[in-house]
Formats: C-alpha cells, structure tokens, sequence
C-alpha cells in the first residue's frame, strides 16, 4: 500500500514521512482514531515506506523488490498481530488466521471490526490478542532483520490484549531491539492498556470529510457524485457506514417513498389513508422503522435548507431533489424544528419498545398539523 492509496489524513501522512526520511520513526507509534476511520492502511503504507530503497515524490516506489513483497503480504521482516478467537485449538496464534487476515485487508479497504469478526466465523466468542500471540511476536521480534534494516510488526487493536499478554509485550516496547518498530493501530486508544499506552507516540487520525468520502464511494462503485454525496452526508465520515448505505440503497428507495406519501397525505389532512401508512411502516422490523426517522429526520432538514437555494449546502439524490423542487417551501422557520421533535420523539418511543403502531398513527397525526403552520 502507497501514501497515495490512503484516503485523507494528509497532515498524519507528511508527520510519518518526515519522521522515517529522518530515520526518526519512534519504536512504538499508535495511530487512533475512530471506528471507521481509516487507519490500518497508513500503518501498511507506513511500513512500506520504510523499506521501500527507491522512494518516489515522497512516497513508496510500488514497484521495487521490497514493495512488491509488502503488496503480496510476503516481506519476512513484517509482521501483523490482530485479535482472533481460539477456533483453531487453544494453542492457536494470530498467523493460523494469515488466510483470513490476507482476504480481510485485500477486500475491505477500511478496517471493519464487524467484517473481521465474520471471517473469524466465531461470531459468538469476542476476540482477543493472547498470551500464546504474545510469546510468538517475542520470538519473532528479537530475531535478527533478514532483510531490512528495520522489523515492524503492526497490531491492529491493541485495546484486545489480553492483560497477561499486554504485559509480556511491554518490555519489548519498553526496550525494544535497535531494529524493532511497532505500529498499533487502534480503534479506542482509551482501552489501551496504560502502561502501553504511555510508551507509545501518538498520531490521531480525523474523519475524512463528505466530499473524500463521495469520492470514495464513486471510485469504488461507480456512482455519479450527487449520488455518492447523498449517501456520504448521513454517514459523517465513517467509511464502514458509507458503505452500508450503499449496500442498503434499496432501502433507501423505500424509505423515500414513505416519506413522500407521509409528506403528501398529511396535507391532505388525509386520516384514513394514514392509518395505513402508519401500519405499513410498523410493520418494518423495529430497527428499520428507526432507520426510517432518520431518514425522515434528514430529508426534513434537508428540503428545509433546499429554500436556501445554495447547492453546495444540500445532499439529495435527484429523486429526492425532483420531489423537493415542490415540496420544500412546506418546511420552513415555523415548524422545522417542531417537525424534527415528532419524529425523533417516535423513534425514541419505538426504541423503548412502545406500540409501533400507536406511535406512528399518532406522529402522522401530529405531522399533519405541523405540515400546515
Ligand atoms: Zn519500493
């Protein structure tokens, strides 16, 4: 993996490139950051970098020996340690897992736990960094380099040690060999065993913005921008979310004809025709009800700023743009916020296990009083 291939994070990328140009990279670097914010990828191309003998404009070659090795997972003096489950016997280590962890970083180019946790198909046991691990990434650590000058080995989720394991670890990261880097990768730097913790220099990883993540989005599925912003926006820089919604965009297409139904027969005052509606949407199961208010919630937002007339403030589809060309003029500074209140109060009310049906009916009665101010 190039710096070129890791998505935002610009201002982490030129930290790390300085600091191996200047041969200054620290025994152990954590990278944090949250959940769905690409981190793993830095610490590949990170690792690559610093082996690479033939950088080019400030990033690794892609085409020398060594980043041809790190490309196929095959360089000696890289290692990686994740969480796993005992699947494979008690004494099992993380390498027992390599084929697994070789298809989990090829297909899924943001580390999603939830994804790891399917390959692992040991959905009901959490897993964990153990002991045995431990004892292997000593045995591997204090090895001499075969190849390069310096041996890295990444740990994806260090909070997952095991207690017994963090603290065999910590004299190899306390006092490392000359020759030994560590880059932790973590999704909640908090769980972090401290005294590891306090060894470590640390590098925060942002969220990228809504426009990176269209982008992303487009790259990878070939979507036009409008569409890859109107899925981008609701995730707020969470890539694995991102691609959630493009995986569910059918839903979307449902959820954006409820909507308008809702929109239409509560002008129309239309009582009947809503206690259908009402119906229909509990019989959602009760999770995806909710994702409906969300829904709801935005696209109420939305068309009220869609009166604003400025694009660049907008994420609509061009079905939902179509539909808001009409109907946005209805929300306006008298009832957006009353509006936003019911439906998030229904889908707190559904949360807490109320009658779905008794509190959709009642939000469309509501709504419809609130659509006329
Ligand atoms: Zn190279």
């Amino acid at each position: 993996m190039k710096f070129s291939e890791v998505l935002g994070n610009e201002q982490a990328i030129r930290q790390i490139r300085r600091m191996i140009d200047a041969d200054r990279l620290p025994h152990a670097l954590l990278l944090y950051g949250e959940p769905g914010v690409p981190k793993l990828g830095l610490a590949m191309a990170a690792a690559q970098y610093l082996h690479c003998k033939n950088h080019v404009d400030g990033d690794s070659c892609g085409v020398c020996p060594m980043c041809r090795q790190h490309q196929s997972f095959n360089q000696v003096d890289t290692h990686y340690t994740y969480p796993y489950t005992d699947r494979k016997g008690s004494n099992c280590e993380a390498d027992d897992y390599i084929d697994e962890w070789h298809e989990f970083v090829t297909k899924y180019p943001v580390e999603d736990y939830q994804a790891w946790l399917g390959l692992l198909k040991n959905e009901n046991k959490q897993p964990q960094i153990f002991v045995r691990e431990a004892d292997s990434i000593i045995r591997k650590m204090t090895l001499s380099a075969y190849t390069a000058k310096y041996k890295i080995l990444i740990i994806w989720l260090p909070e997952k040690l095991k207690e017994e394991a963090a603290n065999k670890l910590l004299k190899l990261i306390e006092e490392p060999y000359d020759d030994c880097k560590f880059i932790l990768v973590s999704d909640n730097e908090k769980g972090i065993l401290g005294t590891i913790l306090s060894r470590c220099q640390r590098i925060e990883l942002r969220k990228p913005s809504t426009p990176m993540v269209a982008q992303y989005l487009s790259g990878r599925y070939g979507m036009d921008m409008q569409e890859a912003l109107a899925l981008a926006a609701p995730a707020d820089g969470n890539i694995i979310m991102a691609e959630h919604l493009v995986q569910t965009e059918s839903e979307f297409h449902e959820f954006r004809e409820r909507f308008i139904e809702l929109m239409r027969l509560s002008y129309q005052h239309d009582l009947a025709k809503l206690k259908v509606w009402s119906e229909a949407v509990a019989d959602m199961k009760r999770e995806k009800a909710r994702r409906f208010l969300d829904y709801a919630v935005r696209q109420v937002r939305e068309n009220f700023i869609y009166n604003l007339h400025n694009p660049a403030l907008n994420y609509l589809t061009r079905e939902e743009e179509a539909f808001s060309t009409r109907f946005s003029p209805f929300i306006n500074e008298r009832n957006v916020e009353g509006i936003v209140a019911e439906l998030e109060r229904a889908n707190r009310d559904i949360a807490g296990n109320a009658n779905a049906k008794l509190v959709l009916f009642d939000l469309t009665i509501r709504m419809s009083i609130w659509i006329r101010k």
